[in-house]
């Protein structure tokens, strides 16, 4: 999701005048894996473990993907210099080619751009990912906007598995308020456009691809996902030799071209050349630029002209004609693509809500329209893993078998044995609120305490959370460097896969899988924003 980027308040010391051991290939993770409870006994620690709180012996270095692989490449001790210098290079690289973010030490930058800029937070090194994973991450993409697309057109099934939650989430209430009286309308999206983000985290001991989530509104980083993929390779031109890694390795990354793509021809299919695509935004946002490197683009290949609004700003200046033609001070608007919306701070009086309304009225097209931003709440996740359920949307058995094949376990707490379970084995699960934009999920001790208050309230306040399966990923040594900082430890890593959907009618445009966000986070943090100071963004090194 966009939103703010907050930034470690704590830093840890730098890695000059430390020595530092570096693996010939850092991709082979350390051949330890921490033991389950252990990592959740810690505290959901922001701070990365610094460089000086690790053994500086040599480190080994274990199977390439953490699934059991034969060890590869030896321990080898880099100079601190080298590090230094690759640190300092890649700092360098990120400012000149604007891998950057607003800093929240400078109170202008969240508003102005140009004002407080800071490197985004980035591994120093791409994370390994094996290729085979990656594949299937690929092909996923198309089948899973597909199924958004014909999920979206089933307002009874959203509205039904929404019902018990929309009694107890005011915020889910709300969104559902708008699809229903969309209903009672009868419209009809003619134009549809997704620009989703499928995101996927390798669980080790089933040797799987789970997915995490499906993000259906405001997938954030096609911007700076590009970027880092191009400051590895370049960093791997150069040093690749002394680090043993080949840049060839790190898969291009086509997100933000894939993206103004898709954008400009919704926008084309809109058939107004002077109408122009509106960015819905935060009053405030740090990953601004992320944003931005879209429009660029857009202005740049394709001539579209984007303007950047927020709720309350489209509440005093929109307006929707007769013909549903939706004009916002003056500019009439092709595209809406939202950037913000997804949380209920986004809504902080009725004018945002009527903003919402208005452009869901309106005959723009809606990135998402409320209908795709329903199929993407973890509910909906959690009803799509129902047994037979992919059957009611999807034909094809191939293509259900593979979306079943990423479904981690999913329930509702409905489901007693499983509720009991959760309670015996915390640690085993994580427990979901309906909210985007990370910081909101429940873990460890927490699930427990949070059932057992739940359940002894009786309320029906546990349909407001579903319990997800929790995936362990294999832990591998990272270089995360933030505020220009660099920090070692044990991190663990989610990919995400952008996709692009549009269709007219039933003509579909576009349906293709659109480049990867990579993000790492040390192992001992639950969470994996980025923008909520959790990860760092990074790319992957396919083996
Ligand atoms: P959000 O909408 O807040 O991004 P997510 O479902 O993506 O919600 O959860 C946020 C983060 O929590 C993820 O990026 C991931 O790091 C972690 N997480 C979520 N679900 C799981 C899970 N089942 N197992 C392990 N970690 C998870
Ligand atoms: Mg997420």
């Amino acid at each position: 999701m966009g939103g703010a980027s907050s930034v470690l308040s704590q830093s840890p010391p730098s890695v000059s005048n430390l020595p530092i051991i570096l693996p010939s290939n850092p991709y082979n993770p350390t051949p330890f894996r921490l033991d389950r409870t252990t990592r959740f006994l810690r505290s959901d620690t922001r701070t990365a473990m610094s460089v000086s709180s690790l053994p500086l012996s040599s480190v080994r270095c274990g199977g390439s993907d953490g699934l059991g692989e034969e060890a590869r490449g030896s321990a080898r001790v880099v100079a601190p210099e080298l590090v230094e210098r690759l640190v300092s290079d890649a700092l360098v690289w990120s400012s000149l080619h604007g891998l950057v973010v607003g800093d929240r030490s400078n109170q202008r930058s969240g508003k102005v751009p140009g004002t407080g800029l800071v490197h985004a937070p980035f591994a120093l090194l791409p994370m390994s990912f094996p290729k085979v994973y990656w594949r299937q991450a690929c092909e996923l993409a198309p089948i899973f906007s597909e199924l958004v697309d014909r999920v979206s057109l089933d307002g009874t099934f959203l509205q039904e598995s929404l019902s018990r939650t929309k009694k107890v989430d005011a915020f889910t209430h709300r969104l559902l308020e708008i699809h229903s009286k969309m209903l009672e309308i009868n419209k009809k999206e003619d134009i549809r456009l997704g620009l989703h983000r499928s995101d996927y985290m390798l669980d080790a001991e089933t040797k799987s691809l789970f997915q995490v989530e499906l993000n259906t509104i405001s997938s954030s980083f096609p911007g700076l996902s590009c970027l880092v993929s191009e400051l590895h390779r370049n960093l791997l031109n150069h040093y690749g030799k002394h680090v043993g890694l080949d840049s060839r390795k790190v898969p291009g990354n086509t997100a933000v071209s894939r993206y103004a793509e898709a954008l400009a021809k919704a926008w084309s299919e809109y058939n107004n050349s002077s109408a122009v695509v509106m960015f819905v935004v935060q009053n405030e946002e740090r990953n601004m630029y992320d944003q931005y490197w879209l429009s660029e683009v857009m202005k740049e290949m394709h001539g579209v002209t984007t303007i950047r609004k927020t709720l309350a700003e489209i509440d005093a200046e929109g307006r929707v004609s007769s013909d549903g033609t939706l004009t916002v001070n003056g500019h009439t608007v092709a595209v809406v693509y939202f950037r913000a919306g997804y949380s209920p701070s986004d809504y902080p009086s009725e004018s945002e809500w009527r903003a919402r309304f208005l452009m869901e009225q309106s005959a723009a097209i809606k990135c998402p329209s409320i209908s795709y931003h329903l199929v993407g709440t973890k509910k909906i996740q959690q009803e799509l893993a129902k047994p037979n359920v992919l059957e009611r949307f999807i034909d094809n058995k191939d293509d259900i078998a593979k979306l079943r094949k990423c479904f981690a376990g999913l329930w509702s707490l409905d489901n007693e044995d499983v509720v009991k379970s959760a309670i015996e084995k915390p640690e085993l699960y994580v427990l979901k609120p309906q909210r985007e934009g990370g910081g909101n999920n429940i873990y460890g001790d927490d699930v427990r305490e949070t059932l057992f208050r739940l359940k002894s309230e009786g309320s029906e306040e546990l349909s407001a959370y579903i319990l997800m399966q929790r995936i362990f990923p294999t832990a591998s040594l990272a270089y995360l460097v933030r505020e220009g900082v660099c920090h070692r430890g044990d991190a663990i890593s989610e990919l995400g896969i952008y996709g692009a959907y549009l269709r007219n009618k039933d003509k579909v445009i576009m349906n293709d899988q659109c480049g990867y966000l990579m993000r790492t986070k040390v192992s001992s943090s639950n969470e994996g924003g980025v923008a909520a100071g959790f990860a760092v963004l990074d790319s992957i090194y396919l083996n």
